[in-house]
């Protein structure tokens, strides 16, 4: 059934619009966006897309056609933050958060369903919140520009949900384009548009979802995000972006504790390989982006310690198996992988993969290409 018709069964009435907002991969820069670092994101073709009207009596209801439950109703004036909402926290969140701004949203009838697949690390949290945020925005006549309701969107994750995640996610579902990467500098939100068309280069980029189901709401992103903040200052800077890569022999000198070391290591040097890419895609030298990409995940791996063995096998299987490159994507300790290949040996790594996992005994991964398409819009 469509979402309106959804819609249309659930409130007894049509939508006055519908509206889809994406997942992402990151192509390169991880846990770099909390400390105004860069990231290359790209918009995945798996998608929320939400039916949603206005309401004026100051209630809020939200339904997803994905969870098995009820319809969730809330009064604007009494949305708390950190309340036990469950997953109607995430649309919730983003009318709170629109509201705190001072915007004036009086209610709204809300039913959506995604595709795109949560707790894989491809951001099924931030395409909610965009979704949600982008529709309240065109229904009422906000003015909001794609960042805003970005960075809106985030406060609604951080502030009313608790997850205490960077504006990445949210940047890529709100202002991705189709074809393109995008190149976030997250200190300023400036964008640009890098063309990333694997298919005319012979290429292809595999996302390989683990299965196993990341919670980074646990403890150890918030002690990886405290570890930055502490390395920052012992360095003396505001942000370990401050740290400019010919720097960090020196800076890790200066740092004692042997975890934020390695923290400080990973953070400037993962800057540092957005910037590599960067230059390599400007060069049209994209095959050259896989070493890069391997150099990432053994960062992330040794340095922050954010992998775990399934995200390490695929990476081990798909190079072995004649991969350009590989690293974990996403916040880690489960989720997804990016793969780097030629697309002619596509099916060679993917079943290298699926073959390594059942020897292991893991369950089978789920692989499909990161196509890059578009961010958040209307669609009816
Ligand atoms: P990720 O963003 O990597 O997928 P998160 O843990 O940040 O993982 O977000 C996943 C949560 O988002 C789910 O547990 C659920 O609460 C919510 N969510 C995502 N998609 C949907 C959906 N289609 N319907 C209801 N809730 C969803
Ligand atoms: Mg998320």
């Amino acid at each position: 059934m469509s979402v309106e018709d959804g819609f249309k069964d659930l409130y007894g009435y049509a939508p006055e619009g519908v509206w889809a907002a994406p997942g992402r991969v990151n192509l390169i820069g991880e846990y770099t966006d909390f400390n105004d670092g860069f990231v290359m994101p790209l918009a995945l073709p798996h998608t929320a897309v939400a039916a949603v009207s206005r309401r004026t009596d100051g209630q809020v209801r939200v339904h997803s056609a994905d969870t098995g439950q009820g319809v969730v109703q809330l009064g604007v004036d009494t949305l708390e933050p950190l309340a036990d909402t469950g997953w109607a926290a995430y649309p919730a969140g983003v009318v709170w958060a629109l509201r705190a701004a001072g915007h004036p949203v009086t209610g709204a009838d809300i039913h959506l369903a995604s595709t795109v697949p949560t707790g894989a690390g491809l951001s099924s949290s931030a395409a909610l919140e965009v979704v949600t945020a982008l529709a309240l925005n065109d229904l009422y006549g906000l003015g909001l520009t794609a960042p805003e309701l970005a960075v809106l969107a985030q406060r609604a994750e951080n502030a009313f949900v608790g997850v205490p995640c960077g504006v990445m996610d949210q940047m890529a579902s709100a202002c991705c384009t189709e074809g393109h990467a995008l190149y976030l500098d997250t200190r300023d939100l400036a964008v640009r548009q890098v063309p990333f068309d694997l298919a005319a280069e012979g290429l292809t980029l595999l996302v390989v979802d683990t299965r196993v189901k990341h919670a980074l709401g646990d403890g150890a992103y918030a002690e990886r995000r405290a570890g930055c903040e502490a390395g920052a200052r012992a360095l003396g800077v505001r942000t370990l972006r401050e740290v400019e890569y010919v720097q960090l022999s020196d800076a890790l000198r200066r740092l004692g504790d042997e975890t934020v070391r390695s923290y400080v290591r990973h953070v400037v040097s993962d800057n540092h390989r957005v910037q590599r890419t960067i230059a390599l895609l400007d060069a049209g030298d994209v095959r050259a982006v896989g070493p890069v990409l391997s150099e990432g995940h053994a960062s992330l791996r040794d340095d922050l310690a954010v992998s775990c063995p399934e995200l390490d096998l695929v990476v081990a299987a798909a190079t072995a198996a004649g991969a350009l490159g590989a690293r974990m994507t996403g916040g880690g300790f489960g989720g997804s992988a990016i793969v780097l290949a030629e697309a002619a040996d596509a099916d060679t790594v993917t079943k290298a993969v699926g073959e390594a996992f059942a020897a292991a005994g893991y369950t089978a991964p789920r692989v499909f290409p990161a196509v890059p398409s578009a961010g958040a819009r209307r669609v009816a």
